[in-house]
């Protein structure tokens, strides 16, 4: 690929649909048994982001280093994307309704209101951390390297589809005159 360098400005694409859903029954599998259980039961079983993404909204989050930086080279005077840099963390504000039974034990049925992080799959015991899953470039560009690592550019992914690594997200804060990668002509 090659396109707009990637840089610390502006905000990843976003991911994911929807305002909310209910869960249990749902993504999550059948209405949970028991009582009402408040908010983050361990009973609630956990998806991937993959999954989650078509009832979980993860918005456009702002493109800045989890760490301090240390670049040599700045682009349009903001300092360049590069392969295997982590952001900061990408939350969700979505909700998802969970439902319980009631049986076997002697209590009403009822709904309890989760937030989407204790229903998606991540790196917290299983589950995503409260402050989001974590981002990092994988840089699409083979052959233009910054400071020895490759360059990232408009549209690289920050996740790999991994539990650590599952942002969907990709670059969309990038430089407006300058391109890297293959370019003809
Ligand atoms: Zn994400």
């Amino acid at each position: 690929m090659a396109g707009p360098a990637a840089l610390f400005m502006g905000s990843c694409s976003g991911h994911g649909a929807g305002s909310g859903s209910t869960h249990h029954p749902g993504l999550g599998g059948s209405v949970l048994p028991g009582c009402t259980m408040p908010p983050l039961d361990p009973k609630i079983v956990p998806k991937s982001v993959g999954l989650m993404n078509a009832t979980t909204l993860w918005p456009p989050t702002p493109q800045r280093s989890a760490t301090e930086l240390a670049r040599t080279v700045r682009i349009n005077n903001i300092g360049p994307i590069l392969d295997q840099d982590i952001l900061v963390p990408h939350p969700t504000p979505t909700t998802h309704q969970v439902n319980y039974t009631g049986i076997p034990k002697v209590c009403s049925p009822g709904t309890v209101t989760n937030p989407a992080f204790w229903c998606t799959i991540g790196t917290a015991g299983g589950r995503e951390p409260a402050v989001g899953h974590a981002r990092k470039l994988f840089a699409t560009v083979k052959t233009v390297f910054i400071n020895g690592r490759r360059a990232g550019t408009f549209g690289d992914p920050f996740g790999d589809f991994s539990p650590a690594f599952p942002c969907t997200s990709v670059v969309t804060g990038s430089s407006p005159n300058v391109f890297i990668g293959l370019i003809r002509g």
